[in-house]
């Protein structure tokens, strides 16, 4: 594979043949599985006329799936940073350190309570931030680290884990890249105090709505005030007090009994899309210039995204045309920039600084080239993913 250079004529691109054209497409992402199951719960939900009390079923068994104590149901993972964050009184004058490379969901909830995130560098093979990049940035003023499980890859969290305990701030993982992934026999999520997954449309689990797990019940009951129960509390006669500002980001029963359904198959997903990734990766070493995702010891992976790293150094191309001829070829990715949160989030404060100092979350996506990974693959797809970055490869080897 690796020394061969085709004639850029042949390229997709350059008007030659597709090697995944039009007719015979690669696989994507969606459709996303509903278990045959799923009717039977979203009906037991019709047929109690709204009695049936899904949404908790749906918390006790994902709560069993992790093996924590409590699981609480939300409308979106984006609310549950919002609600959790709100819940620890988090305001203007706090700093919340949060990965650079992530969705808007990690951050909103900081931006919107007045809080200022503060983006720690990563390590630049895997992109995911390191106790030592954060410890760099904690300030008198931080309350709280959101470690970002990107691309499904867990972060190195032992050391993590050690530095928010010794500085006494609340640590908190984003699961929704994640669910299932291990870290040294543990379930990402189940080692903060809090963390947190998403199943919207794209993700592992696409029954809509999120959801937080913890062991601590006083926390628990505090995220349940003031995410959903509006920071009001029953008070005489059947009224209410709204003690606090509060909000009402609970998840819907249908959703529930959805997610009740698709749950038990979460664990063979994330198996196969890990094959699979392995399958891919293994290929793509022998390829000049082109890196498969970088994958620590004991740091697993539940593969939401896959990439490929081009070394920009080697080809004669910018990693736009090179995207540009993948997709042509029937690959279908993007670059990843849009990730990196300082740099996409165009209204957030002191982003040119930012930007400076994450020289290496900038290196890590500078030659990138991603797509949402999908288990929907055969072997046979793969194989012919790894023909297409090769033939690309081989065209622009410089
Ligand atoms: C999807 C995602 C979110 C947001 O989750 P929603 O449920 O869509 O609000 C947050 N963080 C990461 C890393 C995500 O991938």
């Amino acid at each position: 594979m690796a020394t061969k250079t085709i004639p850029m004529s042949e390229l997709a691109l350059r008007g030659g043949t597709p090697f995944r054209g039009p007719d015979d497409p690669l696989p994507t992402s969606t459709p996303r599985p509903v278990a045959p199951e799923a009717s039977e719960y979203v009906n037991r939900v019709l047929d109690s006329n709204f009695t049936y009390d899904s949404i908790g079923e749906f918390e006790r068994a994902f709560a069993e799936t992790m093996g924590v104590k409590y699981a609480i149901a939300m409308s979106t993972c984006t609310n549950i940073f919002h609600g959790l964050l709100a819940a620890k009184e988090i305001g203007p004058g706090d700093e919340v350190i949060a990965s650079p490379i992530t969705d808007y969901g990690t951050v909103k909830g900081i931006l919107a309570l007045g809080a200022k995130a503060i983006f720690p560098d990563v390590d630049v093979r895997s992109g995911l931030v390191t106790a030592e990049e954060i410890e760099k940035v904690i300030t008198p003023r931080t309350k709280a680290i959101i470690a970002v499980h990107m691309y499904g890859l867990v972060c190195d969290m032992d050391p993590i884990v050690d530095l928010a305990r010794d500085r006494e701030l609340l640590l908190v993982e984003d699961v929704c890249q994640a669910p299932m992934a291990e870290y040294k026999g543990r379930l990402a999520g189940t080692i903060a105090e809090v963390g947190c997954f998403s199943f919207d449309g794209g993700k592992h689990l696409s029954n809509a709505g999120a959801m937080a797990i913890m062991d601590d019940g006083e926390l628990a009951e505090r995220i349940r005030f003031v995410a959903i129960n509006r920071g009001a509390r029953p008070a005489e006669r059947g009224t209410r007090e709204h003690a606090e500002f509060g909000h009402a980001f609970h998840l819907g029963r249908m959703e529930a009994a959805l997610g009740l359904a698709n749950l038990p198959g979460l664990r063979e997903i994330v198996r196969r899309r890990n094959e699979l990734a392995d399958r891919l990766s293994e290929k793509v070493r022998s390829i000049d210039g082109v890196s498969p995702p970088y994958v620590p010891p004991n740091c697993g992976h539940a593969y939401w995204l896959y990439y490929l790293n081009f070394d920009l150094t080697r080809f004669g191309a910018d990693i736009g045309e090179i995207i540009d001829a993948l997709n042509a070829e029937g690959l279908k990715c993007g670059p990843a920039m849009y990730y990196l949160i300082p740099y996409s989030h165009t209204f957030i404060q002191d982003r040119e600084e930012d930007l400076q100092r994450l020289k290496n979350a900038r290196a890590h996506l500078a030659g990138m080239a991603r797509w949402p990974w999908s288990e929907h693959y055969t072997d046979d797809d793969i194989d012919d993913v790894a023909e297409i970055v090769a033939k690309v490869a081989n065209a622009y080897q410089a």
